[in-house]
């Protein structure tokens, strides 16, 4: 269990004011010069050695990431861009961060934009969002005006403006090369790659998109050391991580832990356990709407961690743990999100935009026993003809949980199709 002088995030709860003060109070902003005078290329090699994996879905190493930006511009404008759409269903930790604990994300972003030679920072927050808004432009004037930010932030003789931009709600907009389209005032619609945005990204300069809890935990790691943040978690799976846990549970919660606590312990410890106890659990999703849900017996011993999930072919995601006991129509559940992703498809690719809606009816029929048992297959076969052939991963996020459904739970949809078939008969 993290021991609250390992916790990042002290104030997730609101438990203190958000301001300047406050978070001086709580340790942050303090010495960011000093940790500026390291350099860039030993901020980023620091980064690299703590192990941080992108904490908005995809886990990518955060180190690694800004070191695909280019050292010299010749002058010209580079990016970073904090990705605070958090379209994920079930996921709410970023809003929490953003609410209660700006300063974070906001000393990040200086110290994060610094290593990478950025000129500029762009805040993409879901236009939903409006309070958490109205708090990080709040909390920018703040810093600014203490002269953190803006020419020669800290004292640094670095200049660094961040801006915060309202998007306006479309999921799509989370993946980061739609969300770049949105900035940039176009549709947001996901670009091809390559080129990749750390050369071709926000009005065609070099871009890194990084999501907010990924640069929230920077200045922490920076100040506390790599070697710190690597001794959190496990091997490739280091730190620590806002789990947010919702659905069948006795108390939902956002809670930071370490890396790879038992998704057992996890739930009953902090989110007061299953309703109706364990034994009461039928399945649970364990990161966010698009990756596979896991049956009761997989979550027995389930660790949660980017490599355990996957060994047990599903995800870490963005650690959004949605609990469903087992008053749970499972088919429907999954139904509710399939209906998501064909309305959130932004129809660019035919697989994504044409299979989404396809999987949809089926499900809406499976949901009744309304079907044929060879359909199960057939529906198995267009989602692995969705997964992996589309421009970006919706179309993975559309086909992941119907797969996840028919691994673990074929037999309930197979006796739903029988018990409507011997309904028909009788009548
Ligand atoms: Fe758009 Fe779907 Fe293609 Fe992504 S996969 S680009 S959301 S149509």
């Amino acid at each position: 269990m993290l021991s609250d002088k390992d916790r990042i995030f002290t104030n997730l709860y609101g438990t203190a004011p958000w301001n300047l003060k406050s978070a001086r109070a709580r340790g942050d902003w303090q010495g960011t010069a000093q940790l500026m005078a390291k350099g860039q290329d030993l901020i980023i090699d620091e980064i690299k050695e703590s192990g941080l994996r992108g904490r908005g879905g995809a886990g990518f190493p955060t180190g690694l990431k800004w070191s695909f930006m280019p050292k010299d511009n010749g002058g010209q404008p580079a990016y970073l861009v904090v990705n605070a759409d958090e379209g994920e269903p079930g996921t709410c930790k970023d809003r929490d961060i953003m609410r209660h604990d700006p300063h974070k994300l906001i000393e990040g972003s200086l110290l994060a934009a610094y290593a990478m030679r950025a000129t500029a920072v762009y805040i993409y927050i879901r236009g939903e969002f409006s309070e958490e808004a109205d708090i990080l432009e709040a909390a920018i004037d703040e810093a600014r005006a203490a002269g953190l930010l803006g020419p020669d932030a800290c004292g640094s003789g670095y200049d660094c403006e961040i801006y915060v931009h309202r998007g306006a709600g479309a999921y799509i907009c989370g993946e980061e090369t739609a969300l770049i389209e949105s900035l940039e005032g176009k549709k947001g619609q996901p670009r091809l790659k390559p080129p990749f945005p750390a050369l071709v990204g926000v009005y065609g300069r070099p871009t890194t998109v990084n999501n907010v809890e990924s640069i929230a935990v920077v200045p922490t790691i920076l100040r506390r050391g790599a070697g710190w943040f690597a001794g959190l978690g496990r091997t490739n799976n280091t730190g620590t991580k806002i789990f947010c846990i919702s659905g069948h549970v006795n108390n939902p919660c956002n809670v930071e832990e370490e890396m790879g606590i038992p998704m057992k312990t996890l739930i009953e410890r902090h989110a007061g356990g299953v309703r109706g106890g364990w034994e009461n659990l039928k399945a649970v999703i364990p990161g966010g709407s698009s990756v596979p849900l896991l049956p009761k017996s997989i979550c027995d011993t389930v660790c949660m961690d980017f490599d355990s999930l996957k060994d047990v072919h599903s995800g870490l995601g963005t650690a959004a743990v949605i609990v469903m006991d087992k008053s749970t129509d499972i088919i429907k559940a999954i139904t509710r999100l399939s209906k998501f992703y064909a309305h959130e498809s932004c129809g660019q690719c035919t697989p994504c935009r044409e299979g989404t809606g396809w999987m949809w009816r089926v499900m809406e029929r499976l949901v009744k026993g309304q079907a044929e048992i060879d359909e199960i297959d057939m529906l198995l076969d267009v989602s692995y003809q969705v997964e992996g052939h589309t421009i970006c991963a919706l179309g993975d996020a559309a086909a992941w949980p119907i797969q996840g459904l028919v691994r673990h739970f074929r037999d309930e949809i197979e006796h739903r199709i029988l018990a409507f078939k011997s309904q028909v008969a009788a009548e």
